[in-house]
């Protein structure tokens, strides 16, 4: 090994010592076990930093649960704190919940909220943790029953705007939402809110009961399947749990499901606004859950509506014995569960959810997982069908509405960009080796947009992290809201994966990678300011060896994910993109400043050290590129011609003229001279014999030769073109 790559691996090494070192931040470190389990949430918890005007804590009460905060004479409660984690399950971009920890005082109005722990890959070691406590306390004050969005308020008057995180637009969305909605959900059960009543469904009357299999096909009755592995255990053949569920209420789906008699009994014992749901299951887990006690709530159940949720007590209960309809199979668990609350409507869609404890393979830890159904009577049941219903936007629709400007900048920027690249033969026709300037403006132009617009204004440079997390999707569980909740990544992706298949990686990394960019101009700079350039710094055989590490870099990052997550995250800090974008230089701590400084140091001499030999994401579209569409063009002579290969920056053309599709970075330098009858050493040879032999010179063919003179007429009208000028300089 030489003694480069040894300075370079030693060198990579003490980076990641330093990004594993970073990682023990107060975000990262492990949540104390007690913290969820424990009845004194106070004792793990800093409850007095989020209610400041309390001085002890009862233990941890109601479903969900919370605790009350008493002032120092103990007597009356001044508030309320409460852990997200207990009362919501919504994920971050990471796919994970941000814990939080919120303050309420006995109004209602949020005296606190503290981060205790979150796997936001943008915030893990970037952000400084002033942004999210400065976040954070744009909330104290405000009520939690307030209508409160990311970003400017909207035209609602009761609408209220808090400011974004720059760069982490679906965390702090995320983030707004679990607060308002475990305050709203713990202010409800203390009675600073009231539950808004919904307008109660109107049935028909009940026709000929159906059939199992009847009540499926039409969504009477609904399905939730989770297997062993969806909860950390291991697959035996058997389901985790196999569950069935149904309204019944609604005469058709009552009788079909009780018989006739047992509908009449049941609807007999409701009372207005009292609703009935079946549930029935199989498999090795219980939706009652063993440890369920006399007086206790069923706590692996509940309904949503919206942003209501209603669990279920003991005294909700009642005894299910079989099911009536035709064809149902056995069950082991059933029961029918009675949702008492006006806030309910079966008029409305709404979502049986079911909780389980999923174990961490990794780490032994147990969480929360949430598996739900989305439950809507069919049209025929309905007096008059179903009513009108607008569902509120989910959370990704509610960011690309707000960005739909933006957004449609960069579709427009990105259809410009595509565009250009598939005129790259016009264009390098017009350049020549010496003046590449109908190449280069193009390439400033998109370069300058995509470091100063998507890198550090939009903060939205693509990274492996987000390759690592698709793997982990596709292996795992694909959620289409994860990928979408950031409009800017993933039409950027898109873009990636489109361009990848018919370009290559070079596309993207050649002209549009914010980083890749900032790197070119940056040696570009340094040239024209007239510092010493070294292109080829590296041996030949060196750098043949180098360029393996950063496909060493990706597989690497991407067996630690399966390992840990979080680590192969810290671990991907071998990207300087956070750094430099999202964090900036300046804020961070010295093995990152230094490694960024020391890239943008060797980039201002040789061109992309970074890309070439380092970047796990420039590897993780490299090997995909081998497949792509369209390569560039190259001449029969090219195999015994070194021309293009002294120029190729990428040094992506080995001695037998081959272009390696995956470390090529389309500069087009190839292709300008291709096409240029004065430095093409083939066309030269073949424009001086035509010159010597006193026969017109032709404009140049796709093939990169001189058109031929017969038909030559026919032949350029057909490629749209006029002779190129005569060029004459001696080669
Ligand atoms: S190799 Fe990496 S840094 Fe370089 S342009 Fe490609 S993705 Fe960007
Ligand atoms: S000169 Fe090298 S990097 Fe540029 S287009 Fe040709 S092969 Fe690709």
């Amino acid at each position: 090994m030489s003694s480069i790559s040894r300075t370079l691996i030693g060198f990579l090494l003490l980076l990641l010592a330093g990004a594993c070192r970073a990682g023990g931040g107060s975000y990262e470190a492990e949540l104390p076990p007690e913290l969820t389990n424990s009845p004194d949430l106070c004792a793990h918890a800093p409850c007095k930093d989020v209610l400041p005007g309390a001085a002890t804590f009862s233990p941890r009460m109601g479903r969900p649960s919370y605790v009350e905060g008493y002032a120092a004479d103990g007597r009356e409660a001044v508030g309320y704190v409460f852990l997200s984690t207990d009362i919501v399950d919504i994920p971050g971009y990471s796919g994970k919940p941000v814990v939080t920890l919120i303050g309420m005082d006995a109004k209602g109005l949020i005296t606190g909220v503290k981060i205790l722990k979150h796997s936001e890959p943008i915030l893990l070691v970037g952000i400084p943790e002033s942004e999210l406590t400065k976040f954070c306390a744009q909330y104290i004050g405000r009520f939690v029953g307030s209508r409160i969005e990311v970003g400017k308020a909207s035209s609602d008057e009761d609408t209220l705007g808090v400011d974004a995180i720059s760069g982490a637009t679906v965390t702090v969305i995320a983030e707004n939402q679990l607060i308002l909605r475990s305050g709203y959900e713990v202010a409800k059960q203390v009675g600073i809110v009231a539950v808004r009543p919904r307008p109660a469904a109107k049935f028909v009357a009940a026709a000929a009961p159906l059939s199992w299999e009847a009540l499926l096909e039409e969504g009477s009755v609904q399905h939730i399947a989770v297997t062993q592995t969806q909860v950390g255990a291991e697959e035996n053949g058997e389901p985790y749990i196999d569950l069935y569920f149904g309204y019944l209420n609604a005469p058709g789906v009552g009788v079909s499901v009780l018989g006739q008699d047992n509908y009449d009994r049941l609807l007999a014992d409701l009372k207005p606004g009292e609703h009935a749901i079946f549930i029935v299951a199989n498999g090795t887990g219980s939706f009652k859950g063993s440890g369920f006690v006399r007086g206790g709530i069923y706590d692996r159940i509940q309904v949503a509506q919206e942003v209501d949720s209603f669990t279920f007590r003991d005294t909700d209960y009642q005894n299910l014995y079989s099911v009536a309809a035709e064809g149902a199979p056995e069950f082991h668990e059933a029961g029918i569960f009675i949702l008492r609350s006006a806030g309910f409507t079966a008029a409305f869609p709404w979502q049986l959810q079911l909780l389980a404890n999923k174990v961490d393979e990794a780490t032994g830890a147990r969480a929360f997982v949430n598996f739900q159904q989305r439950y809507w009577l069919a049209d025929r049941y309905f007096d008059g069908g179903r009513p009108a219903y607008h569902a509120p936007d989910p959370t990704w629709m509610r960011v690309w509405k707000a960005k739909r400007l933006e957004i449609a900048g960069l579709l427009l920027f990105l259809g410009v960009l595509a565009a250009t690249y598939g005129q790259r033969e016009r264009l390098a026709r017009r350049a020549t080796h010496k003046d590449k300037r109908w190449v280069m403006w193009p390439k400033y132009f998109f370069w300058t947009v995509s470091v100063f617009y998507i890198g550090f204004h939009a903060m939205a440079q693509p990274s492996v992290t987000q390759v690592l997390t698709w793997f982990h999707a596709l292996v795992y569980e694909w959620r289409w809201e994860l990928f979408l909740s950031d409009p800017f990544i993933f039409i950027l992706w898109w873009f990636m994966f489109l361009t990848l298949l018919w370009w290559g990686r070079g596309l993207f990394c050649g002209w549009l990678c914010p980083y890749g960019a900032l790197t070119e101009l940056i040696y570009r700079s340094a040239g024209r300011l007239g510092l010493q350039r070294f292109q080829f710094l590296l041996p030949g055989r060196v750098h043949d060896r180098l360029k393996w590490v950063k496909y060493a870099v990706f597989a690497g990052l991407l067996g630690v994910s399966f390992y840990s997550m979080p680590l192969a995250e810290r671990l991907a800090e071998v990207e300087p993109f956070k750094t430099t974008f999202l964090v900036g230089v300046f804020h961070r701590s010295w093995p990152f400043a230094t490694f960024w400084a020391v890239l943008a140091f060797a980039s201002a001499f040789t061109e992309r050290p970074f890309c070439k030999y380092l970047c796990p994401l420039g590897a993780g579209l490299a090997i995909p590129s081998t497949f792509r569409l369209f390569g560039l063009k190259r001449k029969a002579e090219c195999t015994s011609c070194a021309a293009c290969a002294k120029g190729c920056g990428s040094l992506a053309i080995d001695t037998t003229g081959r272009i390696d599709q995956r470390e090529c970075l389309l500069c087009l330098d190839c292709t300008v001279l291709y096409f240029d009858q004065s430095a093409c050493p083939p066309l030269v040879k073949e424009r001086k014999a035509r010159e010597k032999a006193g026969l017109p010179l032709t404009a140049i063919g796709d093939d990169g030769y001189l058109l031929p003179l017969d038909g030559m007429k026919q032949a350029l009208a057909a490629a749209r073109m006029k002779p190129r000028p005569r060029a004459v300089t001696p080669t």
